[in-house]
């Protein structure tokens, strides 16, 4: 059923390499799943009856990883594989720990076992299936295959239970739901609702992973619905929607943005979707009466970013760069002499530029500033002291006080 040339082959070599020493070694999960739906994985898991401490001594480039959940990355030069020793479910064992906190969350999951214990310990069934690609079997849990062809995502085990060990899975079910076309079952939504609101207690760093998963994978706008449906996207994203028309449109439109980046195999980066995001936020703060008060844009910046941190960690080398990306929609309204070249010179001019597309589009009240920028980048000197000259000074003042956006909006 499943097509081997489909897998890598540095996969394949670390299974056989396994076996060779004793152990057993599986494809697992997502890829299993992704290639039985006919998807191209986009990375391949393994999981063995070796543990970390095994797999590493095997394995020259390797890593083990991960404290809550131990892991052995194995790497070649273009290729990254992760490993996972089997788990055992909660009954004692002396091997290993399975740390809870008191509403049920593991925090630490580093019992092991063997293979039909470690099927119970994943989250869905169709996330469950092992597939050996030197016998060609695919085995593990019972409905897995069933699952697929219905196209259901199952839960193993009661889903209020699971969801309390790790609220994660929430995000999970929703995610794989909508990647997959396939329905959320009955018993997960009522999880969905009832533990949702466990996502609180995660941490901000898993949160940015699974905010990545989410939004950079080509059905952002598609998530964010359902996500919406569940009341889930305030545990992500501190931007409410519901805050004016213009908190909406701005995030619907940059959700579309990276969602249409993605189809066109064009680059995408967390940095530039928060910054996005949150644009409506620090608009949302910076006024005063309708226009924008640029003493509070300033002093808005850092508490912005920080509410958002304390939801999704923003790792550090994206605080300057969202920073610039908002302090360049200033520039990119003055217009006068020299600016608009240092503006263009600046090394995040692209990434605001595209911000500005975003703005543009959201606001009924276009000030042509796009038009203009798209302009002054094509053409040559001579035509660029022209578009500076054809500026009235009342379009420029009138579009730095209002920012380019009607006030009807807000
Ligand atoms: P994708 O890679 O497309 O996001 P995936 O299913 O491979 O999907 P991973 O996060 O790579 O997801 O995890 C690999 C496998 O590990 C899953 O298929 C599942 O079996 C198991 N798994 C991952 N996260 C959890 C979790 N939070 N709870 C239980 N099992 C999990
Ligand atoms: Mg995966």
């Amino acid at each position: 059923m499943i097509n081997n040339k489909k897998i890598s082959k540095f996969a394949i070599s670390i299974i056989e390499k396994l076996k060779r020493n004793k152990y057993q070694g599986y494809l697992v999960g997502g890829c299993v799943r992704d290639l039985l739906c006919g998807i191209e994985p986009k990375d391949f898991d393994i999981a063995t009856n070796a543990t970390p401490e095994q797999v590493r001594k095997v394995f020259k480039a390797s890593r083990i990883i991960g404290k809550r959940f131990k892991l052995v990355h194995i790497f070649n030069r273009s290729e990254l594989i992760e490993v996972a020793t089997f788990r055992a479910g909660e009954e004692k064992n002396n091997q290993g720990e399975l740390i809870k906190d008191q509403s049920g969350k593991i925090i630490r999951d580093n019992i092991w076992g063997n293979l039909d214990q470690d099927t119970y310990r994943r989250d869905f069934t169709v996330n469950a299936l092992y597939y050996c690609p030197i016998s060609k079997k695919i085995i593990g849990h019972k409905d897995g295959i069933k699952d697929i062809n219905q196209k259901k995502i199952v839960s193993i085990g009661d889903p209020q239970h699971r969801f309390s060990e790790d609220p994660v899975r929430s995000l999970r079910a929703i995610r794989f739901s909508n990647k997959l076309n396939f329905k959320i079952d009955k018993k997960i939504k009522e999880a969905i609702y009832e533990k949702g609101h466990l996502l609180s207690n995660i941490s901000n760093a898993r949160i940015f992973d699974e905010f990545c998963k989410i939004f950079l994978n080509g059905m952002a706008e598609k998530n964010f619905n359902k996500l919406n449906s569940f009341g889930l996207n305030k545990f992500l994203i501190t931007t409410e929607p519901k805050v004016n028309k213009f908190s909406h449109n701005v995030i619907f439109e940059a959700l579309r943005n990276t969602d249409r980046r993605l189809k066109n195999n064009q680059s995408v980066t967390p940095g530039f979707l928060i910054a996005a995001l949150l644009w409506p936020n620090l608009i949302n703060r910076s006024l005063t009466k309708g226009e924008i008060n640029l003493r509070k844009f300033f002093r808005s910046m850092d508490p912005v970013l920080r509410n958002q941190q304390k939801i999704t960690a923003i790792p550090r080398k994206f605080h300057s760069y969202i920073k610039d990306i908002w302090i360049l929609q200033l520039k990119l309204h003055s217009r006068i002499g020299k600016q608009p070249y240092k503006t263009l010179k600046h090394p995040r001019f692209r990434a605001a530029y595209d911000l500005m597309l975003i703005r543009e589009k959201c606001s009924c009240e276009t000030k042509n500033l796009g038009k203009w920028w798209t302009d002054f980048q094509k053409n040559d000197d001579k035509l660029k002291k022209l578009l500076i000259s054809s500026l009235k000074e009342k379009d420029m003042q009138e579009s730095f006080k209002t920012f380019g956006f009607s006030k009807e909006l807000i």
